[in-house]
């Protein structure tokens, strides 16, 4: 398997973090050590997902070379850490996304998948990780607006040199009028899985708890279990 993935949205709020915390719990709870990052500089939020309160530093000060990144990595729980970004415009503002390059290549050697938690739209620091990935995985809803953004993802990766695994269409609901094989066509790309609309899974994030652990039998949390074990070729 791919050690480090890119989740990737062109469109924001269509569950990429969501998809980081879950796929990272499902296959740490399987055994393997897992790293979630937060490489959504400008609007990081990783961290209210697993009830992380970052009490030092976080990956802004790893990027703008005021610490290293072993005093960023956090433990969540057993097989899996967080590296959370500073949520504050100034933090924002000193970073520089090039330091991820040398962060990625850290964590690659560390733990057996690494999980990048990547920012909506077209700039710098969501292109960079596109291109360190071994592999790409875009998150999108049913929602042509979110789809066409999609697409634009995808070229991005291409021209970062990366490569995408395939969607993931997220918030799916039972009378769809679009097929989730044919979204995926469109994009010329092959599906991954589809995850249900689940109000469990906003429930989770007030709770801080990622919705596998929140609620493990819920249609959306079997979905992430079931994507996981796909991913680790796992069943
Ligand atoms: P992104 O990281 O792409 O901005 P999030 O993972 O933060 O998206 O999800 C955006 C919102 O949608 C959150 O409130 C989240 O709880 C909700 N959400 C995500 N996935 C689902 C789902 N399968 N069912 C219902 N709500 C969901
Ligand atoms: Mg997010």
């Amino acid at each position: 398997h791919e050690t480090v993935y890119a989740i990737a949205s062109g469109k924001g709020g269509v569950g990429k973090t969501t998809t980081t915390v879950n796929l990272g719990t499902a296959l740490a709870q399987a055994g393997e050590r897992v790293a979630i990052v937060d490489t959504d500089l400008g609007m990081a939020n990783l961290a209210g997902f697993v009830s992380l309160t970052p009490d030092s530093m976080t990956l802004h000060d790893v990027l703008s070379g005021a610490a290293s990144i072993d005093d960023a990595i956090y433990s969540v729980t057993e097989n899996i850490v967080a590296v959370p970004s500073g949520t504050s415009l100034d933090e924002y503002a000193d970073t520089s996304p090039e330091g991820l390059r040398e962060v990625v290549s850290e964590l690659r050697d560390r733990f057996d998948y690494v999980f990048l938690d990547v920012g909506a739209g077209v700039n710098h620091e969501t292109v960079l990780p596109l291109g360190l990935a071994d592999s790409v995985i875009l998150v999108s809803t049913p929602e042509p607006a979110a789809v066409h953004d999609s697409k634009k993802t995808l070229e991005l990766t291409e021209r970062a040199g990366g490569t995408v695994a395939g969607l993931v269409v997220t918030r799916t609901l039972p009378d769809s009028d679009i097929s989730h094989e044919e979204i995926a066509t469109r994009l010329e790309t092959d599906l991954l899985g589809t995850i249900p609309e689940d109000a469990a899974a906003r429930e989770s994030v007030y709770a801080g708890t990622p919705l596998i652990v929140y609620e493990p039998n819920g249609p959306a949390a079997t979905a992430y279990r079931q994507l996981a074990a796909d991913l680790a070729g796992i069943d």
